[in-house]
């Protein structure tokens, strides 16, 4: 079990976009491990290797009681039809708000092994697949949200106690994200 730190809002990785994941190695199969222990420990629906501060195309997903899954270089086609639901982010504690996603998504990727993989969700999956893809391209959820729910998300994140934290650490949950928290 090796439970990584999760970058907060703030922290510049977050923003920088990762590369793909060239070598399917030892190394792979221990950051795809840390992604999903981590992930199981906070608890939430997801995670991106940026968030524990891994510049690779890699992250994990866990949107029922099954084990987890993960997905290397992820490419998505998106539905036209779009949803829009309460979503929070492992990154943002506590901050939950509605985002339009696409209703479905077909993920074309790898696993840890190296074998193509596809992936087809909808709803919570499909929205949880497009938020840690938009993570491995330095795109938070905060971008996806209409403007004036985007005004109202700032304000809570600058009135957060972890804002301008400068140094990362684990939060425990619950995080009030009402178990939306990828
Ligand atoms: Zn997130």
């Amino acid at each position: 079990m090796s439970v990584k730190p999760i970058r907060l809002f703030g922290d510049p990785v977050l923003r920088t976009p990762a590369e793909p994941v060239r070598d399917f190695d030892a190394e792979l199969r221990r950051l795809v491990k840390d992604l999903a222990d981590t992930m199981l420990d906070a608890p939430g629906l997801g995670l991106a290797a940026p968030q524990i501060g891994v510049g690779l195309r890699v992250f994990t997903y866990r949107v029922d009681d099954g084990e987890p899954g993960h997905l290397v270089n992820p490419s998505l086609d998106l539905s036209e039809q779009t949803d829009e639901d309460d979503e929070g982010c492992l990154s943002f504690p506590g901050i939950t708000y509605p985002v339009p996603r696409a209703h479905g998504v077909i993920a074309k990727g790898f696993t840890m092994y190296g074998e193509p993989v596809t992936i087809e969700g909808t709803e919570l999956l499909a929205r949880c697949i497009q938020h840690e893809t938009d993570h491995l391209d330095g795109i938070l959820f905060i971008d996806r949200m209409d403007p004036a729910q985007r005004k109202q998300a700032m304000k809570a994140i600058r009135e957060s106690d972890w804002w301008g934290d400068p140094v990362p650490r684990v939060k425990v949950s619950p995080h009030q994200t009402r178990g939306l928290a990828l």
